[in-house]
């Protein structure tokens, strides 16, 4: 998968791109990514990328004609690809937005500064609109990476074990379960026992109801959208059943 990232600072890239699964993604061919730097597609001496806004206010914009130009050199390069811009107006980006980038051939981000882009920008050369979520940054670099992030490790074999990515929280619609490693005792709290018994079809029971109650307590908005398993049911019956003798005393 292609990534060209059109920024006014190419530089945040390179520890990103310089480090565990995403170096090993490049190194392997997996991934190119490149950052463009916007200030290259500006005109005159100082390659000026942001003028101030027509109608007032504080702050500036991205000038139209430099973005336009690097979309299109990175279009012209990539022309599968997919243009994203960042930008807090966007869709919430998700684990499901991930699952549907990871099958494009390209992306290419346009990572907004300042108030943001031009909109005659936005209306002409932008495919999508992704945010990560209810807040505002000074930039969208940030954004870039985290998606690239969440999108390469589902690129097939990026991760090396096929089965991580299948097990995460909201893969299957919970959160996943819980994980000890050694020692097996931590601060007089030991594992619990299931996970030493080598019993694959009890470990993976304990695997699923750690997943619902976890999710139950942390996210329980994820649950109100569920289709639940038969088995699923009969946990969350007996968890209740649980509760209940707890309140009976
Ligand atoms: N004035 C804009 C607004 O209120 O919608 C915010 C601009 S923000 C200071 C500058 C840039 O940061 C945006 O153009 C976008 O590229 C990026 N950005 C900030 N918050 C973001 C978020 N939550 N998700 C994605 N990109 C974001």
């Amino acid at each position: 998968m292609d990534f060209r990232i059109i920024t006014i600072f190419p530089g945040m890239f390179d520890a990103f791109a310089s480090h565990g699964i995403i170096r090993r993604a490049l190194e392997s061919g997996r991934i190119t990514m490149e950052a463009m730097d916007l200030r290259e597609y500006a005109e005159g001496r100082h390659r000026v990328t942001d003028d101030r806004p027509y109608g007032g206010g504080s702050g500036m914009v991205m000038k139209p004609e430099p973005l336009a130009g690097a979309i299109r050199s990175a279009r012209s390069a990539l022309t599968n690809a997919k243009t994203l811009l960042l930008s807090p107006q966007g869709r919430p980006f998700n684990q499901a937005e991930a699952r549907k980038l990871a099958h494009l051939e390209g992306i290419i981000f346009v990572c907004g500064r300042y108030e943001g882009v031009d909109e005659r920008v936005f209306e002409t050369d932008i495919d999508d609109e992704l945010s990560i979520g209810d807040y505002v940054l000074t930039g969208g670099e940030l954004p870039a990476m985290v998606v690239m992030d969440a999108v390469i490790r589902l690129i097939p074999g990026a991760l090396g074990n096929e089965q991580s990515s299948g097990e995460d929280s909201f893969s299957d619609g919970l959160l996943e379960h819980a994980h000890y490693t050694r020692p097996y005792v931590f601060e007089g709290k030991d594992v619990p026992g299931v996970l030493l018994s080598g019993h694959h079809g009890e470990i993976r029971a304990w695997r699923l109801r750690s997943s619902l109650i976890r999710t139950f307590l942390k996210r329980p908005d994820l649950l109100e959208k569920r289709t639940y398993t038969d088995e699923e049911k009969q946990m969350l019956r007996e968890w209740s059943r649980y509760l209940g003798s707890l309140a009976d005393g």
